[in-house]
C-alpha cells in the first residue's frame, strides 16, 4: 500500500514538522499549480486568513478595510476576512453558474475596498477574466478561494494562479483531500511568500527570533507525504468527476430538476469544471431528499443557511441576498466521487426519473 510506504517514510525519519516531506509536497504542486510558490499550512480557513494578514503585514491593507466576497459560498470564505480583521462586503452569485456575478463585484467597491475574494464554488472557475479586469482598474488585489477548485483550467492557468493569490483545503473531501486537515496558498509574489512561510511558524524565518506575531499552522509531514501519492491521481479523479458530471446531465430527465450549467455543453473537455459537488435544484427539496432517502440514496445540502442569515453575522441579517436565499432554499448535491460506480449512477438517475 503506497500510503503505508508513506506513512513508514515520515515515521523512520523521526521528523514530523516542516521538513523534506513539505518542502517537496509545496515543490510538485506549486509546479502543478504553475506557480512560482506553495506554502502549506493547517487548514484551508488558514490559507485565507493567512494571505490577508500577509497583506496587512506589507501594509497593503488595514483593520476595517473591505473585502468582496459572494454571499453563497461555504462560510469559511467570509470568516476568513472577519478574523484577519477586515470587512466582508456580500456580493450576489449570478443564479446561473452560482459564481460571483463580477458587474455586482464593480457596484460595490468603495474607497475602503482592498481585495476581491472570488470563491471557485462546486468546482467551476469564476469569469477571472472580467474579475481581474475590474480588479485592475480598481488596484485591489484578487484572492482565490480556490478549496473547491484543485486542478481546473482556464486558457492556460490552473485555479491557484488566476489571481495575485489563492487558498486551498486539503480536507478529506475536498478534490485533492488528505487523511485529515491541510492547506496550501499558492502565489507568485515573492514578498507574500516570505512573509507567509514566517507567519505560518510562530511569525518567525529563523528559529526564536519573531519578526510578526504569527500563528502556527503548518501543514504535517505526514500529511504532506500523503499529498504527494494524491496528487498523482488527481487529473485522473477530476476526469472520473466529469464523466459521472457528464452522465447525470445526459440521463437526468425530469422537469422538476434544475441541473448545473453547463449542462448540455461538453462535459468531459471543459477543464473550467472539476465538479467537486453535482448542485441541482429543486423547488420542494425536503420531499425530494426524502423520496431519495426512501429509495436509499443520500443526498446533502450545500449549504442550508445562507451565511447572512448564521447566529454568527446577525449584524448581516437585516441585508437582503435573494439569489443567495433561493439557492440555499433549493440546491441539493446528488451523489459524486471519483470512486462511484456505474451502477449506482444509473440506479441514482433511475431513482431520480421517476420522481
Ligand atoms: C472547505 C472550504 C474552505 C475551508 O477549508 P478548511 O480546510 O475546511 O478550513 C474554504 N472555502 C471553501 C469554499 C471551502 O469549500
Amino acid at each position: 500500500m503506497i500510503y503505508l510506504d508513506a506513512f513508514e517514510r515520515v515515521l523512520d525519519s523521526g521528523w514530523f514538522i516542516l521538513g523534506k516531506e513539505v518542502k517537496k509536497f509545496e515543490e510538485e504542486f506549486a509546479n502543478y499549480c504553475g506557480v512560482s510558490n506553495c506554502i502549506g499550512v493547517a487548514n484551508g480557513l488558514d490559507a485565507l486568513i493567512l494571505i490577508l494578514e500577509a497583506y496587512k503585514v506589507m501594509g497593503m491593507m488595514k483593520n476595517g478595510d473591505e473585502v468582496i466576497v459572494p454571499s453563497n459560498t461555504y462560510i469559511a470564505s467570509i470568516l476568513a476576512i472577519s478574523k484577519a480583521g477586515l470587512v466582508p462586503v456580500l456580493v450576489e452569485p449570478d443564479i446561473n453558474t452560482y459564481l460571483l456575478d463580477p458587474v455586482l463585484v464593480e457596484a460595490k467597491i468603495t474607497p475602503r475596498t482592498r481585495a476581491v475574494l472570488p470563491v471557485h464554488l462546486y468546482g467551476l472557475l469564476c469569469d477571472m477574466d472580467a474579475i481581474n479586469t475590474i480588479a485592475r482598474k480598481h488596484n485591489l488585489k484578487v484572492i482565490e478561494d480556490s478549496a473547491q477548485s484543485h486542478g481546473a483550467v482556464l486558457g492556460v492557468s490552473r485555479s491557484g494562479n488566476l489571481g495575485d493569490a489563492s487558498g486551498f483545503s486539503f480536507y478529506p473531501g475536498k478534490n485533492l483531500g488528505a487523511l485529515g486537515d491541510g492547506g496550501a496558498i499558492c502565489t507568485n509574489d515573492e514578498e507574500l511568500t516570505k512573509i507567509l512561510r514566517a507567519l505560518r511558524n510562530y511569525g518567525s524565518h529563523i528559529k526564536y527570533q519573531n519578526l510578526y506575531c504569527g500563528i502556527n499552522s503548518r501543514l504535517d509531514e505526514l500529511q504532506a507525504a500523503f499529498l504527494s501519492v494524491k496528487l498523482r491521481s488527481l487529473d485522473a479523479d477530476n476526469q472520473y468527476r466529469r464523466k459521472v458530471a457528464q452522465y447525470y446531465i445526459d440521463q437526468i430527465k425530469n422537469e422538476k430538476i434544475i441541473l448545473p450549467v453547463p449542462a448540455g455543453s461538453d462535459v468531459l473537455n471543459n477543464p473550467k469544471h472539476v465538479w467537486h459537488l453535482f448542485v441541482v435544484r429543486v423547488t420542494n427539496r425536503d420531499d425530494f431528499q426524502k423520496y431519495l432517502r426512501d429509495h436509499t440514496i443520500q443526498t446533502v445540502i450545500h449549504y442550508p443557511i445562507p451565511p447572512h442569515l448564521q447566529q454568527a453575522y446577525k449584524n448581516y441579517s437585516h441585508l437582503k441576498f435573494l439569489i443567495s436565499e433561493k439557492i440555499h432554499k433549493e440546491v441539493v448535491s446528488l451523489p459524486l466521487s471519483s470512486v462511484i460506480t456505474p451502477g449506482e449512477m444509473q440506479k441514482i438517475v433511475e431513482v431520480i426519473n421517476k420522481y
